[in-house]
């Protein structure tokens, strides 16, 4: 099969090219620069990117690179006008503990879960006492978003790919044209050393523009990238600082939020002299972004210490700016193409290249591993000619993915254009507003949900069949005996959604259920069997194995199960793909089975056992508690139910062996 080639090493070609290499697609992926970047850019990385990346990268390791975000202090002048807290994930205090037992380095797959292991302490290590489930504040067992600088990322998803899958990044290459085969088989594609030298041609089967926000695939395409330029002038500047109390004597802070940047807090005020932010570089302790709409307020090129000026004159931040490491200027574009998908479906367009926005709300590259997440999956069904739908399944990236940018450039305009009205009434009222909002917890949750992407769903697109009707003494469970939590979840598990981030426990220990997506390579998504699904399946394997054992002793050689028969059963693979199965138990179940039932479920195929001991995950799935879940390779809940539901999604989607040889 001809590879399919990835153009850019940005964040969001990296992880396009991980997930397709994860399932087995053979893959090229380029750059136009020699070298990685060291530049931080991007900083965060919400909860719905972890869950994204996490059958790749558990999310445990991003403590090693990050922090968590835990509050946002939105301000006036550098006055304090609203704080908004995000609850820290439950067991987020043992995350120090879990940064210990986490590789220094980036991780390779194995490195990966070797560090997943650890945090879940199957290393044997005495697992940190449980939270109390009224401590938590939040059913989310995953932070809101993970400071990180783009670099890290990069870092990390490069090697990766190195380590695990054996890529190397092809550096210093351009894409300088590219034409797709007259019967649409194939993209020929001419790449060329950076210097425009050394030309050679590259047979792929699919071209993955990854290519930023001047994408030479989208130009090539002759694509229009519908949108407006802001006329604002944004400086950026990122500085190693101090702490020093004489820097500011003319506004004593009311709030330790404007006294000195406080960690894993972000801070965004408009000002007299322009709408600013302030962000800590994450783990890089003593380093701090800070972003500002200067416009006519600092004409020339900016310096360390036209931004010192600006945070000692208007703000109440105590700090010194030490160095200047990296001094930028900027404008904000709005624009994405109409079209995801180009040649016949042989051209794709994800991240920058697709749809750039403010970075109001730091969801830039968010966004783009997410859409990198969603198209690989389908890619590499397609391009294995086994996806049922044939390439049309590509059609589904669009539906999803292209609602979703077109959203977050609405919404981070809305953000940018509400924090930089300069009117003082205006201001008033709106420092009046977010003080009163703020303070409404499902206010909060929704303005969380929003930068997190916890709200996104596809439960209305194509790919997410209706979910099947609760079991009846569902409801009733829910408004009698469910605990606060467990209502806040209750039902969320669906089609289209994104696998819950509550909280379960694996090998004693507290962690995030995102752990249980880890998968190993060339499977297709997790199936995830919810307690008694297990025990069920261990029963039709017990009774799979007798019929087998049967016909092969009644006919040599002919130890084939009938047709039809893997579909009454969970499945443990489909076509040529195996599924990474995991059990989960309830409390109840594993008190009492302990041992007996890890090693039962490794007997029936080796897979991990997880305790679902708030019962978080049940009510999740609204109380069913013998239903499987199969979660699509990006995170997503692709069937909810029964075995007949889970093989009714594969076999709309997936073409089994048999299909193809039919
Ligand atoms: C200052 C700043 C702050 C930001 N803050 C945030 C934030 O907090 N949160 C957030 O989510 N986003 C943020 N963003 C946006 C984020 O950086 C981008 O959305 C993200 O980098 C997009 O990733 P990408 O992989 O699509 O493109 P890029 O990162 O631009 O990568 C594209 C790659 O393609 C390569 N390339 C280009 N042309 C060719 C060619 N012809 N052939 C081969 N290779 C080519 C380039 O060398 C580059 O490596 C910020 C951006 C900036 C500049």
């Amino acid at each position: 099969m001809d590879p399919v080639l990835v153009v850019g090493a940005g964040p969001v070609g990296l992880t396009a090219a991980a997930f397709l290499a994860h399932a087995g697609t053979p893959v090229r992926i380029i750059d136009a620069n020699a070298a990685p970047t060291t530049l931080s850019k991007a900083l965060v990385l919400w909860r719905r990117s972890l869950l994204t990346l996490a059958p790749l990268i558990p999310p445990a390791y991003w403590h090693s690179v990050g922090e968590p975000v835990l509050a946002a202090c939105f301000a006036d002048n550098g006055e304090l006008a609203a704080q908004l807290q995000v609850p820290a994930p439950p067991g987020y205090t043992q995350q120090p503990h879990l940064n210990a037992a986490a590789a220094a380095a980036a991780p390779s797959a194995s490195e990966a879960s070797d560090a997943g292991d650890a945090a879940a302490g199957k290393d044997g290590q005495a697992a940190a006492a449980v939270p109390e489930q009224q401590q938590c504040g939040s059913v989310h067992a995953l932070p809101a978003g993970m400071l990180v600088v783009q670099a890290d990322i990069e870092g990390a998803l490069v090697t990766l790919l190195r380590d695990s899958y054996g890529i190397e990044v092809q550096r210093n290459t351009s894409l300088a044209a590219f034409s797709v085969a007259e019967d649409s088989s194939s993209v020929l594609c001419t790449l060329t050393d950076t210097d425009g030298s050394n030309q050679q041609q590259l047979r792929a089967s699919y071209l993955v523009g990854c290519d930023g926000g001047r994408s030479a695939v989208r130009k090539l395409l002759g694509v229009q990238f519908a949108g407006t330029t802001l006329d604002q002038r944004w400086l950026l500047g990122d500085f190693r600082y101090e702490v020093d109390a004489a820097v500011n004597a003319a506004h004593t802070p009311q709030h330790p939020c404007e006294g000195s940047l406080q960690r894993s807090t972000l801070f965004i005020s408009p000002t007299d002299v322009g709408l600013m932010g302030l962000i800590p570089l994450g783990k890089r302790q003593g380093q701090v972004r800070v972003i500002w709409n200067a416009d006519a307020h600092c004409p020339g090129e900016p310096t360390m210490q036209d931004f010192q000026q600006l945070l000692s004159t208007h703000t109440r931040q105590q700090m010194r700016l030490t160095e200047a490491l990296w001094l930028s200027e900027f404008k904000i574009n709005e624009r994405q193409v109409q079209s995801y998908l180009h040649g016949n479906g042989r051209v794709l367009l994800a991240g920058d290249a697709a749809h750039i926005h403010s970075p109001a709300g730091g969801l830039g590259m968010n966004t783009g591993l997410q859409d990198a997440a969603n198209l690989a999956w389908k890619l590499s069904l397609v391009a294995a000619g086994e996806a049922a739908a044939g390439w049309q399944l590509m059609d589904t990236y669009q539906e999803e993915r292209h609602p979703v940018g077109a959203h977050v450039i609405r919404m981070s305009g809305l953000l940018l254009r509400a924090n930089a009205l300069r009117n003082p009434f205006v201001r008033f009222v709106r420092k009046w507003a977010l003080r009163s909002l703020a303070a409404v917890p499902a206010v909060a949750n929704r303005m969380t949900s929003a930068m997190t992407g916890d709200n996104i769903c596809y439960s209305h697109c194509s790919l997410a069949a209706a979910a099947p009707a609760a079991a009846g003494g569902a409801a009733a469970r829910a408004s009698q005996t469910a605990t606060a939590a467990e209502r806040q979840v209750w039902g969320c598990c669906k089609p289209g959604a994104a696998f819950p981030v509550v909280s379960i426990q694996v090998g004693g220990v507290e962690q995030p259920a995102a752990v249980l997506l880890l998968s190993k390579p060339g499977c297709f998504g997790t199936l995830v069997l919810m307690p008694a699904a297990q025990q069920q399946q261990q029963q039709q394997q017990q009774q799979q194995q007798q019929q087998l054992q049967q016909q092969a002793d009644a006919a040599e050689g002919g130890a084939r199960p009938k047709a039809g028969q893997q579909h009454a059963a969970w499945p443990s693979s489909w076509g040529h793909w195996p599924l990474d199965v995991v059990h989960v138990s309830d409390a109840a179940a594993s008190a009492a089975g302990g041992a007996e039932s890890d090693a039962a479920a490794g007997a029936a195929g080796g897979a991990d056992v997880a305790v679902d001991a708030w019962g978080l995950l049940v009510a999740a799935v609204a109380g069913r508690a013998g239903v499987g879940v199969l979660v699509r390779p990006d995170g997503i809940v692709a069937a909810v139910g029964g075995p007949d539901e889970v093989n009714g999604w594969l076999a709309k989607h997936v073409v089994t062996s048999r299909d193809a040889a039919a």
